[in-house]
């Protein structure tokens, strides 16, 4: 499954909100998908991936928020020192994102202006919260 490294914050403080009904509802599957099969590998690609495949800024393959969201998929790869392309499962994306990014204090300086940012400043951290698993 490819997958844009910045969704792996997103997924960790989903409430189902997002940018149209049909969104919402591809992204919830995907999320109850990744928490029944967290050893599912990941391909870490900053383009668009499947969250993004129902999104109603998707055109033509291409975001329309293009450089706002490459910066967060680049700052995360960079937080959880890995590369563009690189595949790993899940579980082990998932807390990574944890360790080196949420617990650490670092995520909304890599995505603190995002049209979210309210439902996961909210939440301040994943652990009572989260969707995914927090172990590998
Ligand atoms: S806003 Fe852009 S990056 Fe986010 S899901 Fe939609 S197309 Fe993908």
């Amino acid at each position: 499954m490819e997958l844009r490294p910045h969704h792996g914050m997103c997924f960790q403080f989903y409430e189902g909100k997002g940018y149209s009904e049909d969104f919402t509802d591809h992204m919830g599957r995907i999320i109850r998908q990744l928490e029944k099969e967290p050893e599912t590998t990941v391909k870490l690609t900053v383009a668009t991936d499947v969250v993004c495949a129902n999104c109603p800024n998707n055109e033509e393959g291409s975001c329309t928020t293009l450089e706002k969201v490459t910066g967060y998929d680049e700052e995360v790869l960079k937080a959880c020192n890995l590369v563009e392309g690189e595949e790993i499962s899940f579980a082990e994306f998932a807390q990574l994102v944890r360790s080196e990014i949420i617990e650490k204090g670092l995520r909304s300086s890599i995505c603190g202006d995002c049209s979210w940012d309210y439902i996961c400043r909210r939440k301040k951290n994943c652990e009572s919260n989260c969707n995914v698993p927090s172990g590998t």
